[in-house]
This record gives structure tokens, C-alpha cells and sequence, in this order.
């Protein structure tokens, strides 16, 4: 599937979005916006007014449909063509990673509209009554898996009782969760029937295990394969929501070593470290070093695309999380 011999690296693109002040809370704003520039003030320590720069910068007034654009959308085309996609929500607990992704029945996020523009760009018949196989009636098959990194643990949403699957890889290094639940999908209908109830089943382990939502990685892939003529293209995609960065706060600088503290989330940690490696081109990159990172290995870094939608909240009672995250991802989008 990827041709040997190609050194092509293509960089994840970092992208900030500053959420709306939210009307319940009273505090300060501290994050203002110019072009592709953010500024964040501290008002009582004027030396910690910064300013940093990145590719684009979506500020409160950015809309659902202008990220997808922007960011999501033409990166699709590249997982019908066979490439691996990962689009990933970073940024602490309250700042719109969840808003970001998955949004609200009337403004919904990156991954309906992932599902939305995949059904309507690709053939109507998609895959077969008997399922898998691809044949005359079905040039493309897209297989839906839902699933969570907590604690480096990989458990399958659509098989809760699924708690510490293993991640593997092939003799092509394709890496893969094995026994992962894939469920072929051929409309949004079917994915919104797979999608609801799996959610809730994360929503319950959450109100019992204290925090687990912002603890945990959440996950959607894709597997679209498509055929043209009789080349046969298997492209993946990834939509995580990331856990709260606040666990990593004091890593926000890339580089300090990971702490024994159980505080620090290790793959949100070592996603850092990766995603700094391939943007500046690092020899090596230490995908094994979580379980996140090992199971994205085949999908950001080499021929793949990637991008982070970095989200900041703008209230002052956020001043120390605004810029550990921007520090963040000023490392990582280095050029
Ligand atoms: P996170 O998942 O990062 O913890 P959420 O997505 O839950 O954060 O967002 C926190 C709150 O802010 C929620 O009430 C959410 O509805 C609201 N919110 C976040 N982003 C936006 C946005 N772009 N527009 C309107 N409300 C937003
Ligand atoms: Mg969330």
C-alpha cells in the first residue's frame, strides 16, 4: 500500500481555535485574535503579554463549516486515493475539543460532517447486503470502529466488555487493533445508529470513573476502501478527541523528561514529542512510546496527513492553560 522508497514527509498542520467566553462565567478575556496571530494578557503581569503565530487561527466567531473547510474537508479526497488521515482535537477540559468533533445536533462538528461529505462524494451503494467484500455493485466500503485509550489501555466502544485490546502491525505496516469491532456503514443513518448508543456507553463509564472523559483519548476510524479499474485503495481515518491537555501542563514544554507522576496523561505526553519529531524532522520518532502514538504510527508522519485543531478558551480563568497550549503548539508547527 505505501510505496517503499518514498521519503516524502508531510508535516501536521497546527491550527488554533478560540471558543466564545462562555456567558456563565465572569472572567476576564485574555485571549485576542489578528489574522493568523493570537495574542494572550495577563492583566495583572504585563511581561506575560505574548504573542505567537501559526498557519490559521479561528477565533470565536469561526463556525463549524469554515473549520471543516478549511482544515477536514480536503483531506478526505486523500483517503479515498488510499493515504491515512488523522484529525485530532487538542487542547484542555473546557476549551471546545468535544464541541470541535462532535458539536450539537444543530451545529454539528468535524465528525458528522466527516460522515455527511463521505456519503455524499462517494457512490450510493456502498459495500454489500452480505457485507465486506467489494464487487461490481460497490466501488467503496466504508467500516466505522469507535474506541478509547485510557489509562494505555485500548477498549473497544462498540464491545465494551472489549477493555485491553492489543495494537498491532502487519507485514505491511499497517497497524491495526486486533479484535477492534468494524461495522460496515453505508449511509449516516447507520452511522448515527452505531455512533449514539456507543456514545452513551462512554458516557456512562465517565459519570463512574471520575473524570475519565477528559482522561481519555477517544477515537473514530474509518477504513475506506475504494476501487478504481481494478486497483483496489485502503485509506484510514482517524477523528480523536483528545483528553485534556491540563494533565500534561507542566510538559507543555516539549522535552522535559515524563514524570512518574500517574497525573501525566503518557500519550497525550508522547503525541508531543511525535508531533514535534515529523514537523521538524527528526530521525527518529518515538511512535512506540504510547499506545496513541503506536497506533497512529501508519496514519500522521510519511506520505499521511494530519492535522491538530488546537482549542484555547478565552477567559483569564484559563490565562496558565491558554499558554501552556499555545507553547504547545508553537513547538509543533515549527517549520
Ligand atoms: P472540551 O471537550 O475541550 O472539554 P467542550 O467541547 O465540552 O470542551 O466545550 C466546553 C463548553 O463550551 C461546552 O459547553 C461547549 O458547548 C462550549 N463551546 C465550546 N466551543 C464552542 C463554540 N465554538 N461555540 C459555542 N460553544 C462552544
Ligand atoms: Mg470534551
Amino acid at each position: 500500500r505505501k510505496k517503499s522508497g518514498e521519503k516524502r514527509q508531510t508535516r501536521v498542520k497546527v491550527v488554533i481555535r478560540v471558543r466564545p467566553p462562555l456567558t456563565q462565567d465572569n472572567s476576564k478575556i485574555c485571549v485576542g485574535t489578528a489574522g493568523n496571530k493570537v495574542e494572550i494578557f495577563n492583566h495583572r503581569n504585563i511581561k506575560e503579554n505574548l504573542q505567537y503565530e501559526f498557519s490559521s487561527v479561528f477565533d470565536k466567531s469561526s463556525s463549524q463549516r469554515e473549520i471543516f473547510e478549511v482544515c477536514v474537508k480536503p483531506l478526505l479526497g486523500h483517503a479515498i486515493k488510499g493515504e491515512n488521515v488523522s484529525i485530532f482535537a487538542y487542547g484542555p477540559t473546557g476549551a471546545g475539543k468535544t464541541y470541535t468533533m462532535l458539536g450539537t445536533e444543530e451545529d454539528p462538528g468535524m465528525i458528522p460532517r466527516v460522515m455527511h461529505t463521505l456519503f455524499q462524494s462517494l457512490p450510493a451503494h456502498c459495500g454489500t447486503a452480505a457485507g465486506p467484500a467489494l464487487n461490481a455493485a460497490s466501488d467503496h466500503k466504508v467500516s466505522f470502529s469507535f474506541l478509547e485509550i485510557y489509562n494505555e489501555k485500548v477498549q473497544d466502544l462498540l464491545n465494551p466488555s472489549e477493555t485491553d485490546l492489543p495494537i498491532r502491525e502487519d507485514g505491511n505496516h499497517n497497524i491495526f487493533v486486533a479484535g477492534l469491532t468494524e461495522k460496515v456503514i453505508r449511509s449516516f443513518d447507520d452511522f448515527k445508529h452505531l455512533f449514539g448508543p456507543a456514545s452513551k456507553n462512554r458516557t456512562m463509564a465517565a459519570t463512574k470513573l471520575n473524570d475519565r472523559s477528559s482522561r481519555s483519548h477517544c477515537i473514530v476510524q474509518l477504513k475506506v476502501d475504494s476501487r478504481r479499474g481494478n486497483q483496489v485503495y485502503h485509506g484510514k481515518i482517524y477523528l480523536i478527541d483528545l483528553a485534556g491537555s491540563e494533565d500534561n501542563r507542566r510538559t507543555g514544554n516539549i522535552g522535559i523528561r515524563l514524570k512518574e507522576s500517574g497525573a501525566i496523561n503518557k500519550s497525550l505526553f508522547v503525541l508531543g514529542e511525535v508531533v514535534d519529531a515529523i514537523n521538524n524532522n527528526l530521525p527518529r520518532i518515538p511512535y512506540r512510546n504510547s499506545k496513541l502514538t503506536r497506533l497512529l504510527q501508519d496514519s500522521i508522519g510519511g506520505s499521511c496527513h494530519a492535522v491538530m485543531i488546537t482549542n484555547v478558551s478565552p477567559e483569564e480563568s484559563f490565562y496558565y492553560d491558554t499558554y501552556c497550549t499555545l507553547n504547545f503548539a508553537t513547538k509543533s508547527r515549527k517549520i
